[in-house]
């Protein structure tokens, strides 16, 4: 998706880990945000047999009660599917051109709505991440041996403060192995990585973020 500005700029939004790309949430919001998160951990250590934990992992899953049935899947896998959508449902999205720094708002509706700067003085850069603005390099690689695409394995990296990016797609697994320790010390090496992970069918290979290492 592209947003032209009013200046002339345009703003990409098609991937992630975008700097000019923020997710808010309300004041109004923020403490059920949390209690809702809370939740999540309760529900993790309760018992599956408890009454009624079914049905609120439902609440957590979808934000109501609805008549389908949890999906059959791991306990983890759940709670993470619960913790996307809590803050999927929670946030708003908000853009900035960093041309001439308006800022574009979504409200509840999904309608942009565009604010502009008092003065040349405002920052263009408000919305980049508080950790600085390098490094920006993420490396994902996701293999999944039961698909309907074409390719089992994709590999991902982009360097989000200037929107690089590129895309690997692989059939054999060591190959695709092989080219994502390939990049990954290649990437590491640039000193520009800030995380990368491996999956295979959900498991975790390899996880590498830059900043709890340093914290
Ligand atoms: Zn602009």
């Amino acid at each position: 998706m592209k947003i032209g500005c009013y200046c002339g700029g345009t703003i990409h939004d098609g991937t992630d880990y975008l700097p000019t790309k923020a997710h808010f949430v309300s004041d109004e919001d923020f403490f059920d945000l949390l209690d809702e998160l809370t939740k999540v951990i309760d529900l993790v250590s309760a018992s599956s047999s408890s009454e009624g934990v079914e049905e609120q992992w439902k609440f957590l899953l979808w934000g109501k009660k609805l008549e389908y049935e949890l999906p059959q899947r791991p306990l983890r896998e759940i709670a993470d599917s619960a913790i996307h959508n809590i803050m999927g449902r929670y946030t708003r999205i908000m853009y900035q051109c960093n041309q001439c720094g308006r800022l574009y708002i979504n409200d509840w509706n999904h309608q942009l709505h565009c604010y502009e700067p008092h003065d040349e003085a405002v920052l263009r850069d408000i919305l980049w991440s508080d950790r600085g603005k390098q490094p920006t390099t993420h490396l994902i690689g996701r293999w999944h041996t039961e698909t309907h695409w074409p390719d089992k394995g994709n590999l991902y990296w982009h360097k989000s403060q200037n929107c690089e990016s590129g895309t690997e797609k692989f059939n054999d697994y060591e190959e695709f192995e092989h080219r994502y320790f390939e990049l990954f010390e290649q990437l590491n090496a640039e000193k520009n990585l800030r995380n990368a992970s491996l999956r295979k069918d959900g498991e975790i290979i390899h996880v590498w973020y830059l900043y709890p290492q340093n914290a």
